[in-house]
């Protein structure tokens, strides 16, 4: 879970550039007289989003609106997201903000598609509102799937607008088993409210990011056994521990709240991997 910045591109700029090459005289009529009610709800929705309550947000079109749906979510499908359409270089500017093109939902894997935060199928009116729109592995999007927040409590993570990189809040936990398993979870920072932390492990289990963490870890571990064993064989326990709490400061120093900043922190902790759980793996 990373931040990005908020994008500034122009919503009615983007709206309009969209909708310049539907041939339809009557839907293009219908479309454009959406503008201003396309602005207000993104702005609704800049404004509550600061405050981590985009559950307010109604989902749907106002009565009285002579349009679908299913015609707004096109605007997105066919008009910003094929490769030729009117509204792809918007596209292109949001899927490639996110440095070295991980994903902020997961933080590991690759960016792949655009996210919407609130999904489009309940709100249409969202569907090309660059600030709903995020960068994305296809498995988070997958996950997050039509979710639909009913409180504040059940508004996922927004790199746009929650900075959770300050706090430390990814932890793991060494198990000692033979293989060595590695769990992680959400610790509570008291710098957080309860909302806070309610959002951020909701974020975690939708996302089912132990599982993935968990996976790279078992990985990392055999890849780094020998040199704990070199380590071992030079200066015994003490020597694990200190190649781990380097590794751990170092990887801290990029992403605090990493899986590998919480694994290595984690084993450098266990004085039963320092000692003898390195060997089993
Ligand atoms: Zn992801």
């Amino acid at each position: 879970m990373r931040s990005l910045p908020i994008p500034d591109e122009d919503i009615t700029e983007i709206y309009t550039t969209c909708i310049s090459k539907v041939r339809n005289p009557d839907l293009k009529q219908r479309l454009s007289q959406c503008g201003d009610i396309i602005e207000e709800a993104n702005t609704e929705y800049d404004t509550v989003a600061r405050s981590g309550e985009l559950h307010l947000i109604e989902s749907g079109v106002p009565e009285g609106i002579d349009i679908t749906n299913e015609e707004l979510v096109k605007v997105y499908t066919s008009r910003m997201v094929p490769k030729k359409s009117p509204g792809r270089p918007y596209y292109d500017k949001i899927i490639t903000s996110t440095p070295h093109s991980r994903c902020p939902l997961c933080g590991h894997r690759t960016v792949t598609t655009l996210d919407h935060h609130l999904p489009k199928a309940h709100y249409p009116l969202l569907s090309i509102s660059p600030i709903n729109l995020i960068p994305a592995c296809k498995d988070c999007n997958t996950a997050k799937d039509d979710i639909e927040p009913n409180s504040k409590q059940e508004v996922t993570i927004h790199p746009y607008y929650d900075n959770i990189e300050k706090e430390r809040w990814l932890k793991a936990l060494v198990i000692d088993s033979k293989p060595v398993a590695i769990l992680f979870f959400v610790e509570h920072p008291k710098e957080w409210d309860d909302i806070l932390f309610e959002r951020v492990k909701l974020h975690f289990s939708v996302l089912d990011l132990n599982t993935l963490y968990a996976s790279h870890a078992a990985e990392e571990l055999v890849n780094i056994q020998f040199s704990l064993l070199l380590q071992y064989e030079v200066g015994g326990s003490n020597a694990v521990k200190d190649f781990l709490e380097d590794a751990a400061e170092s990887r801290q120093m990029v992403h605090p709240n990493s899986w590998q900043t919480a694994l290595y922190q984690a084993l450098a902790a266990s004085d039963w991997f320092c000692n003898e759980g390195f060997n089993e793996l």
